[in-house]
């Protein structure tokens, strides 16, 4: 389960409408907790780094990534996932999306964004042992 505050949902799903027709990205932030869900506390843009192909590719430089990274750890965060959209397609996960995902336990958050316009939003969670066997499987987004 994958707990959203109202205002990081919005911000998310209002950054693909902006990039729109390209596809947007960043990483989600916050906490585990014990019983297994996450609880965002926080999203981060990221420039997606694909200008070739920028339509269906996203892509997070590995240097902002670290970056994003140590600014979560010194507010007490960790990162909880990554999200991007998905302009004019579904809100499921590509090929492409499962073989760039590297994150085991983390969330692939996936917005539609039809026409200019953020339409659904789905999270999947990357699971398995290592890349032999990850696979992204459907999690529930809670709004709170
Ligand atoms: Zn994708």
């Amino acid at each position: 389960m994958l707990k959203f505050k109202k205002s990081d949902y919005d911000a998310i799903r209002r950054h693909g409408e902006e990039t729109y027709p390209h596809e947007c990205c960043g990483v989600l932030l916050g906490r585990f907790e014990d019983d297994g869900a996450r609880t965002i506390t926080s999203t981060a843009r990221a420039g997606n780094t694909r200008t070739d192909s920028a339509h269906n590719r996203y892509n997070i430089d590995p240097r902002e990534l670290v970056r994003i990274q140590r600014e979560a750890r010194d507010r007490g965060e960790d990162i909880l996932g990554f999200y991007h959209s998905h302009p004019d397609h579904p809100a499921r996960w590509s090929s492409t999306d499962l073989a760039e995902a590297h994150w085991l336990g983390c969330s692939y958050v996936i917005t539609s964004v039809e026409k200019g316009k953020a339409v659904l939003t789905n999270s999947f969670e990357l699971t398995g042992t290592d890349e032999s066997d990850k696979r992204l499987v459907d999690e529930q987004i809670v709004i709170a």
